[in-house]
């Protein structure tokens, strides 16, 4: 990352010059121009204002520009970086910012303030459904990556703030929400800076520990790695290999801390304190360093792993084994590519669009990898191979897979994941069915709502409830969930329910040429019936022309037919039939 403190003078041109040496990308006239209008409209909004450490507040938003460019990332992107601590709550800046900078950066500024919004007060059962609800709320992956280095950047000046307790909620909320968002995105250097920079404030006693320990061990390591080193290169030079890289990496305190905890603190057996790595320019020459280290030296049973066959599920690629070496002491060796060791520190952002001479990357550079939940990104991105054009990139960045769900946090942090259009009563009966049937009343980011409010993601959700309060036949006009409908059923005594001709449950088959956004299309049409879709299925994204199932309720026949004309009226599809 870079680290632009140093030259932090307020003009454009010292902040250009860091820009152009630290992004691989090339700006046009017109990036340039935007990049320097937000800079300018930064260094105005944040004039006068300090960080608790002294600095100029300007630094901060710089650090994090120069960071997104060292990503590769757009000019739209380091222009919203510029500008993400403007806003706020401030509702006439965002104004003001669509108006200056463009409908794009407006919406990722608006993104970034919004995820400020989610708090985790660090209930670890939550901790999956935050990070769900982070990517929900950013809605788009360059709003992620901003985010992380955001978070990176305030960690570093973290000792300045006056609160313990608040530096203590910040380094928590960093482990366990943003380096585990990291590491799925596959950017381990980001990953690892952030737990190291919280590992301190999280553990304080554990981190001190660690660091003491490491550095008495550390010495000895190093020489010790002095000594290895011009064996190896020897040996595969006479195998005619020339490593493209030849290096020792120590371990992280709080990755070493964590297979410490693993190993019962035996420091005898986190072997690979310091790492062996080599870089080389094929696959075929990782296998073969491969081997000539286990001719070397004789390989620890189990140690040796094959992640360039079986990536991790981040899509991390490499070959590691742990050997006796030199006076028979157990050392680890990490092999791989070039383009793997991109990938392990970057993740995402070193397939990135955009090829070293910022031009769009062919289809065949662009290469799918499988992230755990964020596959589903990668697999619309992989349908770009061919003719993509930087429009539907664009699109593919939105994180829409969780377009159909909510997020809504109770008032200590705990996530309530719901459909969406879901309502507070609906909210209050998934917490626990008790609070769903004496639900009174609601309030939603402390303000008094209605019951039939829908929710929208990252509002804290309060529920009043009273002993004597009873479930209303009213409510069940508007819940969405299943489960609060039965259980308001049950209550008040309904057995069968009150099937309407034609509110039958209908399934469509719809047969579309595919591309990015069909399916958004398609639940446009929905949405603006008001009808809640209650299932999609597709055949196999692979194909040309896949067919996608739809399951929902019409409120008539007529209705239906009507939903059935507009969804033929979507660009690609071919055919509209229902399912018998
Ligand atoms: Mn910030």
């Amino acid at each position: 990352m870079v680290n632009a403190s140093e030259n932090l003078s307020k003009t454009w041109l010292s902040f250009k010059e860091s820009l152009l040496a630290g992004s691989k990308r090339r700006f046009s006239e017109d990036e340039l121009n935007l990049i320097r209008q937000s800079f300018d409209y930064a260094v105005r909004a944040h004039e006068n204002q300090k960080r608790f450490s002294g600095e100029p507040y300007i630094n901060h938003v710089v650090d994090v520009s120069l960071d997104a460019a060292s990503l590769k990332l757009d000019a739209k992107t380091i222009s919203a970086a510029l500008l993400h601590d403007t806003v706020e709550d401030n509702v006439a800046t965002m104004r003001d910012i669509r108006k200056k900078f463009g409908e794009e950066v407006a919406f990722l500024v608006r993104g970034v303030t919004k995820v400020d919004k989610l708090k985790y007060h660090g209930v670890e059962r939550a901790a999956e459904s935050m990070r769900k609800m982070f990517l929900a709320v950013a809605e788009d992956i360059r709003v992620v990556m901003l985010k992380l280095v955001d978070r990176l950047n305030n960690m570093k000046t973290l000792y300045a703030l006056p609160s313990e307790e608040k530096r203590r909620r910040i380094a928590t909320e960093t482990l366990e929400i943003y380096a585990p968002l990291a590491d799925r995105l596959g950017m381990g250097e980001i990953k690892n800076e952030l737990e190291d920079l919280a590992f301190k404030y999280v553990y304080p006693k554990e981190y001190g520990w660690i660091k003491k320990e490491v550095s008495s061990k550390m010495p000895e390591r190093e020489k010790y790695i002095k000594k290895v080193m011009p064996i190896i290169k020897k040996e595969l030079s006479q195998e005619h290999i020339k490593p493209l890289e030849l290096s020792a990496r120590a371990k992280h305190y709080y990755s070493a801390w964590r297979k410490l905890l693993r190993y019962d603190m035996d420091w005898d057996r986190v072997l690979d304190l310091v790492a062996l790595r080599i870089v080389v320019a094929s696959v075929e020459e990782c296998y073969a360093v491969l081997g000539v280290i286990h001719k070397l030296w004789r390989p620890m049973p189990g140690r040796i792993k094959d992640y360039i066959a079986l990536p991790k599920p981040n899509g991390y690629q490499s070959l590691h084994t742990t050997v006796f070496c030199l006076d028979g002491q157990p050392t680890e060796f990490q092999i791989r590519t070039e383009s793997m060791h991109r990938e392990a520190e970057y993740g995402i952002a070193a397939h990135w669009f955009w090829d070293e001479a910022g031009k769009p990357k062919s289809g065949a550079e662009f290469e799918g990898h499988k992230f755990s939940w964020v596959r589903q990104l990668q697999s619309w991105q992989k349908e770009f191979r061919r003719g993509q054009s930087s429009e539907e990139f664009l699109e593919s960045l939105k994180i829409d897979f969780f377009k159909d769900r909510i997020f809504a946090l109770t008032p200590k942090g705990d996530v309530v994941d719901l459909p969406e259009g879901a309502t507070p009563v609906d909210f209050a009966y998934h917490i626990h069915s008790e609070i769903g049937s004496h639900t009174a009343g609601a309030k939603v980011n402390s303000k008094m709502v209605s019951l039939s409010t829908p929710l929208v993601s990252g509002s804290v959700v309060e529920i009043i409830t009273q002993k004597n309060k009873k479930p209303s036949s009213e409510w069940l006009n508007f819940v969405k969930t299943s489960l609060a409908r039965n259980r308001i059923k049950k209550a008040l005594g309904i057995t069968s329910p009150p099937h309407k001709t034609g509110e039958n449950e209908t399934e469509l088959n719809i047969t579309v040429k595919n591309r990015v956004g069909v399916l958004k299309d398609i639940t446009a049409v929905l949405a603006s019936f008001k009808i809640d879709i209650e299932g999609v299925s597709s055949t196999a994204l692979g194909n040309e022309y896949p067919t996608i199932t739809i399951k929902f309720r019409a409120k008539t026949r007529e209705q239906l037919e009507r939903v059935k004309t507009r969804l033929k009226k979507i660009k690609g599809v071919k055919s509209v039939a229902e399912k018998n």
